[in-house]
């Protein structure tokens, strides 16, 4: 199939994963959309959460689990957790994927810091 995160999932197309089982893979989206910004992508190929059947019970848990353990691992204390449904919903890749979202605060922390030479 042709699909950018079937070949991600099944390394066909190299890429560093922050953590992986036998459910899914972690890895940075490319794009980051906020400071922090993982994705958790099932190995097996289901379009969106509206696809979803009764047999998907584990594999959805383990992906809110992996989310929830990944942001813990990075040291979020706060995070949004975002799944994008259908073209309507702003899903772009037609293979089901939780956003980890977080890491603003750190921003903010950042940009207050004092940058000698820079304030005029
Ligand atoms: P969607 O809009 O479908 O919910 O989100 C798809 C996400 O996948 C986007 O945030 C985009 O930046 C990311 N993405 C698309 N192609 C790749 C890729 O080849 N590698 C990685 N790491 N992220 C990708
Ligand atoms: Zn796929």
């Amino acid at each position: 199939m042709d699909c950018v995160f079937c070949k991600i999932a099944n390394k066909k197309i190299p890429t560093e994963f922050f953590y992986e089982n036998s459910h899914l893979v972690v890895f940075k989206d490319i794009r980051p959309s906020a400071p922090v910004h993982y994705l958790i992508v099932p190995k097996e190929h289901v379009q969106s959460i509206a696809h979803l059947e009764g047999n998907h019970r584990d594999v959805i848990a383990a992906i809110i689990y992996a989310a929830k353990e990944t942001a813990k691992k990075l040291g979020l204390s706060g995070y949004k957790l975002v799944f994008n449904v259908g073209k309507e919903g702003g899903q772009v890749i037609d293979h089901l994927h939780l956003h980890l979202l977080g890491g603003w605060n750190l921003k903010k922390d950042i940009d207050a810091m004092p940058h000698p030479g820079l304030d005029k």
